[in-house]
């Protein structure tokens, strides 16, 4: 069983810092005092989790996130008995700890898991908002403060990996995309440390490579990369190693288009 990141439950005293995109926060904040569930779409690198960790501190929610794997199972999110000193204990995984104490449990990149998931989720996922443990025969009942939020990148999805009509629609939905360019200038400045002016270029540059997803390029440049980016400008690496090593390695390993990619962004800065 490979292990859950970040399955301990955060309670951030700091609000994270969150640049919206629209109305995004007074939705998530709706969709929790409603009880209703909340599935955030769009690229990786853009902006969900620390949408969720933000709205998780300014709620004043403990915050339970599960990075989903293709090894991930129902029993790994809800619990399991142990071995301990020759007696078998029941642990309770993230979701029955979400359930039990409350606050928001997130599943970032949901399609990932195995498809049993699912299953304990859909009856959580609507007016009964309960999590039945047959190994335990218990039937959890979530309480108020209780949000079940779910992520995932449509644009990863393949005929085998995507959600599931009956599943999706148990949710009120979010799409993300990258913010406009003078707010991520803002987010990429302020998370980096480079002045608003260096950064403007390598946005422009990000948008170019962007515009070549799905001809050269499965994945564009994320706002994350182009922090990595500017971080490491702003450490006093050069501008064409930064670039390479943060918008042009982690994209593809064909050398041609690792070539082009660089005249692009020669041309650009
Ligand atoms: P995702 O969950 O969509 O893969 P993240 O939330 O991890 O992406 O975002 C990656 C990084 O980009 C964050 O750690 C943060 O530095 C930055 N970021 C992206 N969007 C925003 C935003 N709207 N406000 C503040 N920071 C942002």
């Amino acid at each position: 069983m490979k292990p859950l990141l970040h399955a301990v439950p955060q309670l951030q005293t700091d609000i994270p810092y969150y640049v919206p995109a629209g109305q995004e926060c007074a939705l998530f904040e709706l969709a929790w005092r409603k009880r209703l569930p909340l599935l955030l779409k769009g690229p990786t690198g853009c902006g969900k989790t620390r949408f969720v960790a933000h709205m998780a501190a300014k709620l004043g929610l403990p915050l339970h996130t599960v990075s989903c794997h293709d090894d991930l199972t129902a029993a790994d999110l809800t619990g399991r008995y142990l071995l301990k000193g020759g007696d078998t204990v029941w642990a309770d995984g993230p979701l029955t700890r979400a359930v039990r104490e409350g606050g928001i449990c997130y599943l970032d990149e949901i399609v990932e898991a195995r498809k049993d998931v699912t299953v304990v989720l859909h009856p959580l996922t609507d007016d009964r908002r309960i999590l039945p443990l047959d190994r335990t025969s218990e039937e959890l009942q979530a309480p108020d403060s209780f949000m079940l939020v779910v992520s995932y990148n449509p644009g990863y999805q393949t005929l085998l990996k995507s959600l599931k009509p009956s599943t999706r629609q148990r949710f009120v939905a979010i799409e993300f995309d990258f913010l406009p360019i003078d707010q991520e200038i803002a987010v990429v400045a302020s998370e980096s440390g480079l002045p608003d002016n260096r950064v403007r270029p390598l946005l422009l540059l990000a948008r170019r490579l962007r515009a070549l997803k799905g001809q050269d390029l499965e994945e564009g440049v994320s706002t994350r990369l182009l922090v990595y980016c500017a971080s490491l400008i702003a450490a006093g690496v050069s501008l064409e190693e930064a670039v390479t090593a943060s918008m042009i390695e982690p994209l593809t390993d064909d050398l041609d288009v690792k070539k082009a990619l660089l005249e692009v962004a020669r041309a650009t800065l």
